[in-house]
């Protein structure tokens, strides 16, 4: 089975055509000696954004719970520095947020120009967690879809790129990883017993995910479904679909702000 990292743009995308354990022809060992190569390249683009000063990039995470989202940002921004990158974690809104627009506290942090800013979550909650659990009406969270993507356009248009990826898990991968924070003292404090009435909701979190991949997929801020049953897998992949897009940037070290001929420094 080959399948499309990215949607086809504006077509209805079906999760179930989406193997969560796909790997491609890729073999563990040479993701896993890729991997140090593409991070070392993701900082060097990194220094060069934060240098260029001319763009911005948001990094979009989400994945039903265990997906992996917090295990991909430590892998994958594992040599990015601090300098000019940070993580923008979105849990249950709070009494001041709930009273603002739904969109407040996603554009509250978007990275200004130089820095590269990861939603672990992001606004697409607004369409997932609130949609499946019932936190507004259906025709809130459907009028959405037009609201995110014009949130969206207008970042673009102001010279922020956005890299959107969703971490796609089987129902038996999912399991399995509920049942190792179970098990696992390390991971106790991960787990809460309202996961497992979550994971109830598999099917209509799948629903969800599927049509916020197919209402809000644009050219200029496309969906990455990243099969993520295959942790290796999924870090190369995602590694390598952010420095392929910030190489085609054509980032730059800007020149002297002032002249410098003849300058010598005693
Ligand atoms: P975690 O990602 O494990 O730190 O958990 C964050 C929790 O916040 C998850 O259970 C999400 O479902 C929840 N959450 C995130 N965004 C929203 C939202 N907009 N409304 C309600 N719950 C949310
Ligand atoms: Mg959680």
């Amino acid at each position: 089975m080959s399948q499309p990292l990215i949607p086809p743009h504006g077509r209805h995308v079906d999760l179930r055509e989406y193997d969560p354990a796909f790997t491609g022809h890729v073999s563990k060992e040479q993701a896993r000696e890729r991997l140090p190569a593409l991070r070392a390249r993701l900082n060097e683009l990194q220094d060069t954004l934060y240098a260029d000063r001319r763009f911005a990039v948001l990094v979009v995470l989400q994945g039903i719970d265990t997906a992996g989202k917090d295990g991909t940002i430590k892998s994958v921004f594992q040599d990015v520095g601090p300098l000019g990158c940070s993580v923008a974690n979105f849990g249950v809104p709070t009494d001041v947020e709930l009273a603002h627009d739904f969109l407040w506290r996603y554009h509250r942090d978007t990275p200004e120009k130089g820095k590269f800013v990861v939603f672990n979550r992001s606004h697409y909650e607004a369409v997932l967690v609130e949609r499946v659990k019932g936190l507004v009406p259906e025709t809130t969270w459907r009028a959405r879809y037009d609201q995110i993507n014009a949130f969206e356009r207008f970042l673009a248009g102001e010279n922020v790129v956005i890299m959107k990826f969703f971490l796609h898990i089987s129902r038996d991968e999912q399991r399995e990883r509920l049942q190792e924070r179970v098990d696992n003292p390390k991971k106790h404090w991960k787990f809460r017993h309202g996961d497992l009435e979550e994971r109830r909701n598999w099917d209509q979190y799948q629903l969800a995910f599927a049509d916020m991949l197919s209402h809000c997929n644009p050219a200029h801020a496309p969906w990455h479904v990243v099969p993520a049953d295959h942790k290796w897998y999924r870090d190369a992949v995602i590694a390598q679909a952010l420095v392929d897009r910030l190489e085609a940037l054509g980032l730059r070290y800007p020149g002297p702000f002032e002249h410098l001929a003849g300058i010598r420094v005693e």
